[in-house]
């Protein structure tokens, strides 16, 4: 097999919801299996040149074995080999973690430090990760199959844009004098909340991380993050460049391994002060019933989606076409947020079923290395096999298969395009999070009609609207409840923009302003006035 260089190549969003009967095994140790005997090599793979250096647990600021010497196998996802061996945290490495957050919390300097300090040290983070970000894109495919040029060019730059952005926040950061109905100065101290435990998902792993470590750190907390056990690589690599940036040991912990171990010791632990949680509402579920029933941690959760993308009948349909495509198919169909109901006005619902279809047939399937690459392979057998029951459950229904329906190919976890037409409220393709490459075209005629289809659903993370007429924008954005809706765009993920669900698609907002108030307790400072003559 003649493995090929990825730097000769370079130049060119949780979350599943599985209804009883297509769950299968639980998630705890998973890992072991994720890929079947029949996930085998593609031919020729691209072999990325990466050195893998760090494979253990960061405590304390050192690398360390788990406490139990335990490691797991992490996978690509392209072939089923295992790129290498992690360090496997359990309960007892969640302890060792959180007392060092703790230390570094109560003793400093992290929290005692200027904010403009610390803004200086996320900064030199930042540009570190900037010098080594063709490496990191590069082990961000390898871990996870998403296209090398989608982590190059517009996933790096936003980690990076994420971290510049929450460095500013940093020394802006303050409270409030408040008027009182007294004689009385009252005022606002915005502080830190404590040990803020965060637990992320491995559909964007880098993402994910600037998202929950960005404004944490920008507000003087300390963190133990759990990474998932499907893309434990990109967080350590990043971690180290932390520390070489001048990150204090015991600010930011990393610990890699399993949900029901490692994950539910972080969300249910008595000494972490808050926990934000990334992934599926079911576990979304769990986490938030472990801060409950430990300390009463406040909990940031963003899950599960079935969003709407409605494209009405003014559209430029080529436009609307493009667009839902993208709104689907992005990030192999494996993002939170994806337009997994595609509804058409019947007026151009044929001529938009047509042209999506060919779409679909055009999209790009193989190597995420190589060039030109749209869509690489799913994450793993798990959700290969879900999204193919899923696939089986729309051919068996009166949907029509207009494209895909099958594995791409004979090896590998790669899944064909697949569009389904005449999709009906109903169905389990159009209910379901099937977190795949497979879109689910449904017709509407009237606007009320299919707002309140839209919003039936426990869901509420997103939606799309396509439309030139401004009424129809401004009612649909208005109607539509959900945490975002994307007016004739979609996945526009800036750092200022919130992001967050309604319903069970999560609690509290992550990016912009709106997240620093996660990681921020409220003190008042009540001072009664000498002299009220003066209030
Ligand atoms: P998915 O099914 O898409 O993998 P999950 O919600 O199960 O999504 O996983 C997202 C993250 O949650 C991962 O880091 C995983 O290890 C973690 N996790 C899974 N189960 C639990 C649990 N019971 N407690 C805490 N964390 C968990």
């Amino acid at each position: 097999m003649a493995a090929r260089r990825v730097s000769s190549l370079l130049s060119r969003t949780l979350s599943s919801s599985l209804p009883l009967s297509l769950r299968k095994g639980s998630s705890c140790g998973r890992g072991l299996s994720r890929f079947s005997s029949t996930a085998s090599a593609i031919e020729d793979p691209i072999i990325p040149n990466v050195d893998i250096k760090h494979t253990k647990l960061l405590i304390n600021g050192q690398f360390v074995d788990a406490a139990s010497g335990k490691t797991f196998p992490t996978y690509d996802p392209r072939t089923g080999n295992v790129i290498t061996h992690v360090a496997e945290g359990d309960a007892e490495d969640i302890n060792r973690a959180v007392a060092a957050a703790r230390k570094a919390f109560d003793e400093g300097p992290w929290p005692k430090m200027t904010a403009y300090e610390r803004a200086r040290i996320i900064l030199r983070f930042a540009d570190l990760v900037e010098q080594h970000s063709e490496e990191l894109a590069a082990l961000e495919t390898w871990d996870n199959g998403k296209p090398f040029q989608q982590a190059s060019k517009s996933e790096l730059p936003l980690f990076v844009r994420l971290f510049h952005y929450y460095a500013g926040w940093a020394d802006k950061i303050h409270g409030l004098t408040v008027p009182a109905d007294g004689p009385y100065h009252v005022q606002t101290l915005h502080e830190p909340i404590g040990v803020a435990g965060q637990i992320i998902p491995w559909n964007f792993p880098l993402i994910m991380f600037a998202w929950k470590v960005g404004p944490a750190l920008a507000c003087g907390n300390t963190i133990v993050l759990k990474t998932a056990e499907q893309t434990p690589l990109t967080a350590l690599y990043v971690g180290k460049l932390f520390h070489e940036a001048g990150l204090p040991p015991g600010v930011l912990n990393i610990v890699s391994g399993f949900g029901p171990t490692a994950g539910a010791a972080l969300a249910g632990h008595m000494d972490v002060d808050k926990i934000a949680f990334t992934g599926s509402t079911e576990t979304g579920k769990a986490i938030l019933e472990l801060a409950a029933k430990s300390n009463l941690k406040p909990a940031t959760l963003e899950l599960g989606g079935k969003s709407p993308f409605i494209v009405c009948d003014d559209a430029d349909v080529d436009k609307a076409v493009e667009l839902a495509h993208f709104a689907l198919f992005f990030n192999q169909g494996q993002c939170c947020c994806a337009g997994s109901r595609t509804y058409v006005h019947e007026r151009v619902y044929d001529e938009f079923v047509e042209k999506a279809t060919q779409r679909a047939k055009r999209r790009t399937v193989g190597d995420p290395f190589k060039s030109g690459i749209e869509q690489g392979p799913q994450i793993d057998t798990e959700q290969f096999e879900k999204v193919l029951r899923y696939i089986k459950s729309g051919s068996e229904s009166t949907a029509k298969l207009e494209c895909g329906g099958q594995r791409f190919g004979s090896r590998g976890l790669f899944i064909q395009p697949t569009v389904f037409s005449n999709v009906q409220d109903d169905m389990l393709i159009a209910q379901d999070e099937i977190f795949g490459p497979v879109q689910s075209i449904l017709k509407f005629k009237e606007l009320d009609d299919v707002v309140r289809r839209a919003n039936t659903t426990q869901y509420g993370l997103a939606a799309g609207v396509f439309t030139n007429n401004l009424n129809t924008a401004n009612t649909l954005s208005r109607a539509l409840r959900a945490g975002t809706v994307w007016v004739n765009c979609f996945d526009v993920f800036d750092a200022a923009i919130p992001f967050g669900g309604y319903k069970m698609s999560g609690i509290g907002r992550e990016k912009g302003v709106y997240s620093l108030s996660n990681y921020l307790q409220v003190k008042a400072v009540v001072t009664p006035l000498k002299n009220p003559a003066w209030l």
